[in-house]
């Protein structure tokens, strides 16, 4: 199977599934014969779960075929572990994953285009997989700055109501029935049908067949991992007090500096969210942080139904050298929130 890479990218595209169909692809013979694509789902759903994103750490291991196959595959191990929070979080780091991909893909200059022989998404594309063709206008030709219409009633659709005043309609500037909608908020809009079809039929029932219960047998220490692996999550301290000056030195170093990359903004707001800090505060104390996307992130962040994602532990922020300037007391403990506690208790004693 040589799969068409734009599909690697869009696991979720319909394109993508019909591909895996055609192929005729017994995910329980995959994983029987310990096929590379189970191992990228493994990964994958790792990685949704501890760390909202479903990109690879070694990306160069994984061929096209392998990233579509680990799709369908992660869907069954996200159903196997049967947790709404797994469910939810997993959905969360596809769309978060595509959101991505999708600003990259369509923000992407013409330069880029022919340099890049790798495919990529383009708006049009992307409208019409979510049957939005005909709602999206686009407004203007500022190719920095696009402006959109989008019909009020795919507007409704899409906008959750915990996303702010500002997607509120009382608050556009409604006209003939569509609303206008920057290019990045068109982008959210997107994310979020990426979501839905994500989380669309999760969790299903694996088992059930002779076929479902040997894969659900096969798959049952890798289950066992990841349910190990959310409950260790939750067992993070929690602590509410704030002393910047007992932050690691990985945060101290993050908020201090002046240009984050969007890793470090991330692992930082989510320790200062794990602190019950809400988006206003941490823009006021740390300026650093306060981009277009804060308010989004926190959104995400935050515990609403217990889906909360966890600050980054200390192995992911190696991973993108967010680990910065580790002191003694980072020999004793595996996670950023684990030294703050630590410092806490020490200043207290
Ligand atoms: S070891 Fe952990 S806590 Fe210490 S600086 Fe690195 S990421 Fe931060």
């Amino acid at each position: 199977m040589r799969p068409d890479p734009l599909y690697a990218r869009y696991p979720f595209f319909r394109a993508a599934r019909e591909a895996v169909q055609r192929a005729d692809i017994s995910p329980p013979r995959l994983v029987t014969q310990g096929d590379p694509a189970v191992e990228r789902a493994r990964e994958r759903v790792e990685r949704a779960l501890m760390s909202g994103t479903v990109e690879s750490e070694t990306p160069e291991r994984w061929s096209d075929r392998d990233e579509l196959l680990s799709y369908p595959i992660a869907r069954i191990l996200v159903s196997l572990v049967d947790m709404r929070a797994a469910v939810e979080k997993y959905a969360e780091a596809e769309a978060d994953t595509a959101h991505e991909r999708l600003q990259a893909d369509l923000n992407a200059s013409d330069d880029d285009l022919q340099s890049v022989s790798r495919p990529r998404a383009d708006l049009d594309t992307v409208l019409a997989e979510f049957d939005l063709a005909d709602a999206v206008t686009r407004e203007g030709d500022d190719a920095h700055h696009p402006w959109f219409r989008v019909d009020v009633a795919a507007y409704l659709r899409l906008v959750d109501t915990d996303w702010g005043d500002e997607w509120r309609l009382v608050n556009r500037e409604l006209a003939a029935g569509e609303v206008p909608v920057r290019g990045e908020e068109l982008h959210r809009l997107l994310r979020e049908a990426v979501r839905r079809r994500v989380v669309d039929g999760l969790p299903f029932d694996v088992r059930g067949s002779a076929a479902g219960d040997e894969l659900a047998a096969a798959l049952d220490d890798d289950v066992t991992t990841l349910r190990e692996r959310l409950a260790d999550r939750d067992r993070l301290p929690s602590v509410d007090v704030v002393a910047p000056e007992q932050f690691p030195p990985c945060m101290q170093a993050a908020l201090d500096g002046d240009d984050l990359s969007a890793h470090a903004a991330f692992a930082a707001t989510a320790f200062l969210v794990s602190l019950g800090l809400d988006a206003d505060t941490i823009a006021q104390r740390w300026p650093v942080l306060d981009d277009d996307s804060l308010d989004y992130r926190v959104a995400v962040l935050e515990d609403k139904d217990g889906s909360q994602y966890p600050a980054p532990s200390c192995t992911t922020m190696q991973t993108f050298d967010a680990c910065v300037n580790p002191d003694e007391r980072c020999e004793t403990i595996d996670h950023p929130l684990r030294y703050y506690a630590a410092a806490v208790a020490e200043a207290d004693d």
